[in-house]
């Protein structure tokens, strides 16, 4: 199987200025691709050749599971991003479950915030789901994604420096705060 870079659902300066043109361009454009690229030329000749990305995240190790992991994550977090909105919250059957598991968003938030600044080193926070629809807030290392737990992941933010870097410099806390404004939630509650 020959994997495809994603196009994103938004156009290059659309996040601005949540996220610059600027860290799409080496975002998507250079990281995401070489994550793509990778997996490419991993693949052929493996035991995994023919398997779905999901799959390949759930079994493989080693720089197979980093690459795939890589692309699982990055397409998850693109295709769940709009331009910016400073009166954003979740939608559907997610907010109420938000709501019920967390008492409000805004607690919800606190502890989504804290799980991604605290995450040590280079990683992804997440909200992901359980077979009975609990929601779980997760610090997940490198490439690492809730399916290698046997949950499914909803929303994410990337804490990679390369995420956050050209714009925000060391200061992450304050990347996490934007992001809150260009979460598509139509998007995050349709996963769930
Ligand atoms: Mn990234």
């Amino acid at each position: 199987m020959n994997f495809q870079l994603i196009n994103p659902p938004f156009g290059a300066s659309e996040l601005e200025p949540v996220i610059s043109a600027e860290t799409i361009a080496l975002h998507h454009g250079k990281h995401l691709a070489t994550y793509v690229n990778n997996l490419n030329n991993l693949l052929p000749g493996s035991e995994f050749e023919d398997l779905p990305l999901e799959e390949i995240v759930e079994k493989a190790s080693g720089g197979i599971f980093n690459n795939a992991g890589q692309i699982l994550n990055h397409n998850l977090y693109f295709e769940q991003l709009q331009a910016p909105s400073h009166d954003n919250r979740p939608v559907g059957k997610l907010a109420q479950a938000i709501d019920e598991q967390f008492g409000s968003f805004e607690t919800f938030k606190e502890k989504f915030t804290t799980a991604a600044a605290t995450l040590f080193g280079s990683g992804w926070a997440w909200l992901a789901s359980d077979s009975e629809g609990k929601l779980h807030i997760l610090q997940m290392p490198g490439a690492d994604n809730p399916v290698t737990k046997g949950l499914k992941p909803l929303m994410t933010m990337d804490v990679w420096e390369h995420a956050y870097y050209v714009d925000y410099r060391n200061r992450r806390p304050d990347h996490i705060a934007a992001m809150w404004q260009v979460l598509n939630w139509e998007v995050i509650n349709r996963r769930y």
